[in-house]
């Protein structure tokens, strides 16, 4: 008898906990290339499903499921609330993007991307550059993000979505029709912070900024005139806005009592740590904009190609800020956390 090893065991995919009656769930492999990949199709009620692919070592099969499955029905409610005519999708490589990527693995992905061409569109996400998009399209009409095809880099999308979701944050708590004086706390000056801290500048806001990465930190520094501050301390800046934008699961237990501002809203990802954090946020009368709703800039500008491209997706990007305002005034009237109304009303929507 062949044992099969602990890593290859995997939950039956209509068992899974992470299984949301998602439509199809493809598993993919090549054995020339040894490609293991597994695409997630989890509500097309909208549009064809759109969500990038992730290239990542996962430890096991059940472990890239597990984020396929998540991360896909996430790209539904996220894409449902930037009101674009898609429904949600991801894939993941199970493979390490600085060791096993080449050519030939990309293509041998993008003939299962082919197969799906009405019902998912792929694009970048970590561990996959615009360069390997380009070469997934050649084989599959159905990759966005390419160099021939789309609005390139999405940061400067994802950037001006969250700075109009922060003035609507500033105008539903502050009745503030502009951020001129108001105190904001940057996290993390990369692709998307650098830009966002731009707009802010701009606009008159006083910005305390702190980065890990001391090159990033000094550049912002010295443009926007900005005071600097630990990274580990700027969700603690006696400020009026915290914006994250570096990684995840920064508001947590510990975080969330310590956080002075009366906003959060910025560009990271996956900003709760649980599902509870939502909750905690508003018990402590902090004004939260669902990341997946002030981030959605990056997948709108993906989505977008053809003629007009950039007015339409520079509209549904700054659109961003009135779904956060009626996601707001939802949640005083209601007295509910702003995730659990964000979520309600894209289940309206895609439902
Ligand atoms: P990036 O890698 O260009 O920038 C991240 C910055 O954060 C870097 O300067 C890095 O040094 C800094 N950083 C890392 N750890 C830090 C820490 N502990 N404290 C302070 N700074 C830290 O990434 P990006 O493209 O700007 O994306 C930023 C966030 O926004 C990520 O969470 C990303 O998932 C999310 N996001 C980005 C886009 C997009 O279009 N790029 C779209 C949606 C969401």
């Amino acid at each position: 008898m062949t044992l099969i090893p602990e890593t290859f065991k995997m939950t039956a995919t209509f068992d899974h906990p992470e299984f949301d009656h998602h439509e199809q769930v493809l598993f993919c492999s090549h054995k020339a290339t040894g490609l293991k990949a597994i695409i997630a199709v989890h509500n097309t009620k909208l549009g064809p499903a759109i969500g990038g692919c992730r290239m990542w070592p996962y430890a096991s099969a059940d472990e890239a499921l597990t984020d396929a499955l998540r991360l896909s029905r996430g790209m539904t409610y996220k894409n449902a609330l930037a009101g674009l005519a898609h429904g949600g999708g991801k894939s993941v490589i199970i493979a390490d993007s600085h060791k096993d990527k080449n050519p030939a693995l990309l293509r041998a992905f993008a003939q299962h991307v082919k197969c799906l061409a009405d019902h998912y569109i792929t694009a970048e996400d970590v561990g996959i550059t615009k360069q390997d998009a380009d070469i997934m399209g050649e084989i599959a009409p159905n990759v966005g993000g390419t160099s021939q095809k789309g609005l390139g880099d999405p940061s400067p999308y994802t950037a001006l979505g969250v700075y109009h979701g922060i003035k609507a944050a500033a105008k539903h708590l502050y009745q503030a029709e502009t951020l001129k004086g108001l105190r904001i706390s940057v996290q993390g000056l990369g692709n998307v912070g650098y830009r966002l801290a731009s707009h802010l500048h701009s606009e008159g806001a006083i910005l305390t900024i702190s980065d890990v990465y001391q090159p990033n930190l000094e550049r912002a520094a010295e443009e926007f005139g900005a005071q600097t501050c630990a990274p580990e301390d700027a969700h603690a800046v006696d400020c009026d806005i915290f914006a994250p934008c570096a990684l995840g699961a920064g508001l947590n237990a510990k975080t969330i009592p310590q956080i002075k501002a009366n906003i959060v809203a910025g560009a990271a990802n996956n900003q709760l740590k649980a599902a509870s954090d939502g909750q905690l946020l508003h018990d402590h009368k902090i004004l939260y904009a669902p990341d997946y709703v002030i981030n959605a800039g990056g997948v709108i500008a993906v989505a977008e190609h053809g003629d007009g491209a950039k007015q339409r997706a520079t509209d549904k990007t700054i659109a961003i800020g009135a779904t956060l305002q009626e996601i707001f005034d939802k949640s005083a009237n209601e007295d509910q956390p702003t995730g659990l109304i964000a979520d309600l009303l894209a289940e309206e929507r895609f439902s």
